[in-house]
């Protein structure tokens, strides 16, 4: 599968600085680690999500399934793109739990991850998920 039309330097400025400015937004008491993320629609639209940690620690969930949630529970069903913007010193790429997600909700889209201090890298989904589940039971 491969990914949609490519992004324009305009659209991922955009998606960044969204996934950027909702990082600002996480509770994250416990592992102090802000995270944000952002996917960018077919229509063009932008849905973030942060990430909301729990006193019962296997309840947190993370900044992209918040995103993917949000988005989804909106009635939105294509993507493009996900920026995921850290305080890491390089760049994050999401967790197997939002990989299969993202992969579910998503299939083959573009993975922005950057820095709160600007460094970036970009890959699709398949290249960091090479092998997803994919439900093959009734319909
Ligand atoms: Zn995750």
């Amino acid at each position: 599968m491969t990914a949609s039309r490519p992004l324009s330097p305009g659209e991922e400025e955009r998606l960044v600085a969204a996934a950027k400015a909702v990082r600002t937004k996480a509770s994250a008491p416990y592992s102090r680690f802000h995270v944000g993320a952002a996917l960018l629609a077919e229509d063009g639209s932008i849905h973030t999500g942060c990430n909301v940690e729990s006193a019962s620690y296997g309840l947190t969930v993370c900044a992209e399934r918040t995103a993917v949630f949000k988005a989804v529970s909106e009635g939105v069903r294509k993507f493009r793109a996900v920026a995921v913007v850290t305080g890491a010193d390089s760049p994050t790429p999401p967790c197997g739990a939002c990989r299969q997600v993202l992969w579910d909700q998503c299939g083959e889209i573009e993975v922005l991850m950057s820095t709160v201090s600007g460094a970036q890298e970009r890959r699709t989904l398949s290249s960091l998920y090479p092998h997803p589940f994919e439900f093959g039971g009734p319909k």
